[in-house]
């Protein structure tokens, strides 16, 4: 019997190996993985990552954030570039959100946050109590209060949560746990308008949107607006557990000396993965590139899976795409892993790609030609 909380539902089976934008398990059998781990490993087993951690684990792992930390400092000026935001380093998506969401109460006084039906924020008190969905919180007692859900793309909905306690509003730009649902454009320009207009602080969390997952390094950059606080975490150390919440400097008060903080964040070997990753994603072309390569995994999709009987429709952007079925969507992952092709599912009905960004042509065509004849 296994010694392990039963939490997870585990597939019976282990991989030991990666290679490049493939995975192998302990029978010797390699997957094309269209997951990378949940959105972490973006850059698949990347040689520039794995050179960057050996390096540093050959001369420092851990300093606690009591010193100087220059390798902290170069990934928030890669994160922020011309920006005018400054960064805190955390160990998770969920510890990013809570920091977000203390900065937003501390820096406005206020306490009420609205967010979103259907979203997904973290496990932690606070991003769980963010989290609009109730199965996340069944059995756990009384949340953070001062959490209101409003309908995702409806502006009246919000608009009628706002009161003169209101904080912020909390927002993926991309539901990703709940079904790959994106928010409307003009949604989101009402939002910030709206937020701007009452003195209330956006909050995007990107802990699965950033990091070039929609072929951008945040997907706020596709609707044109910046956010007063974004968070990162899956892609951002392309495997090491790493997380960061930036804001504008503006908000920098708030977080004074003592006011916050986390023993491991921004750890060393946290730091120079995040830096060799970023290294990769920043290159000239290479987002543009990836945006290309989503935008062609979606079409050919769309295309082959076009007035198919179980499929109602293949959405998503740059290489965060769902692909809503009838059928029972943990059947269909487990079909597709027999045939070769590690796939997520999202909501209740919704086949989830979250593949490296970078995939070859030849990589596209088998994944398409896997899931074209499961969903058949
Ligand atoms: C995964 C996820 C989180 C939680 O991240 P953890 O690292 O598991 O704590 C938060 N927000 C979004 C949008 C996520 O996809």
């Amino acid at each position: 019997m296994s010694k392990l909380f039963q939490n997870y539902k585990r597939a019976q089976i282990e991989f030991v190996q990666a290679e490049g934008n493939y995975l192998v398990d302990q029978q010797g059998q390699r997957y094309l993985d269209f997951s990378s781990g949940i959105g972490v490993t973006n850059l698949g087993f990347h040689p520039e990552v794995v050179h960057a951690l050996q390096q540093q684990a050959a001369h420092i792992w851990h300093t606690p954030n009591l010193y100087h930390n220059q390798l902290q400092e170069e990934v928030a000026e890669k994160l922020i570039g011309d920006k005018d935001y400054v960064a805190l380093f955390c160990n998770s998506g969920t510890e990013a959100n809570e920091a977000a969401i203390k900065l937003a109460r501390k820096a406005t006084g206020k306490q009420s946050i609205i967010t979103f039906k259907q979203s997904f924020h973290g496990r932690t008190y606070g991003a769980m109590s963010a989290t609009g969905q109730d199965k996340i919180k069944q059995g756990f007692g009384e949340g953070v209060p001062h959490f209101h859900y409003a309908q995702f793309n409806e502006i009246e909905s919000v608009k009628a949560l706002i009161t003169e306690d209101t904080a912020a509003v909390m927002l993926e730009l991309i539901q990703g746990e709940s079904g790959i649902i994106p928010a409307q454009p003009e949604f989101v320009h009402n939002l910030a308008a709206l937020c701007k207009a009452h003195d209330i602080l956006l909050i995007v969390d990107e802990v699965q949107t950033g990091m070039g997952r929609t072929g951008k390094l945040f997907s706020f950059e596709h609707y044109g607006i910046e956010p007063d606080i974004f968070t990162l975490a899956k892609g951002l150390g392309n495997g090491v557990p790493v997380g960061a919440m930036l804001g504008k400097s503006e908000l920098s008060p708030a977080f004074d000396y003592g006011s916050h903080g986390s023993t491991f964040g921004g750890n060393k070997l946290a730091m120079a993965a995040s830096s060799a990753t970023l290294d990769v994603m920043l290159a000239p072309g290479f987002l543009a590139h990836t945006l290309q390569k989503g935008n062609d995994l979606k079409a050919q999709l769309t295309k082959q899976l076009k007035g198919h009987e179980h499929v109602i429709e293949v959405r998503g952007l740059g290489n965060m795409i769902g692909i809503e079925t009838t059928l029972n969507i943990n059947d269909v992952v487990e079909a597709a892993r027999a045939q070769g092709l590690i796939v997520l599912t999202a909501g209740t009905n919704v086949i989830r790609l979250l593949p490296p960004l970078a995939l070859s042509q030849t990589e596209i065509e088998q994944g398409v030609r896997i899931l074209v004849e499961v969903l058949s």
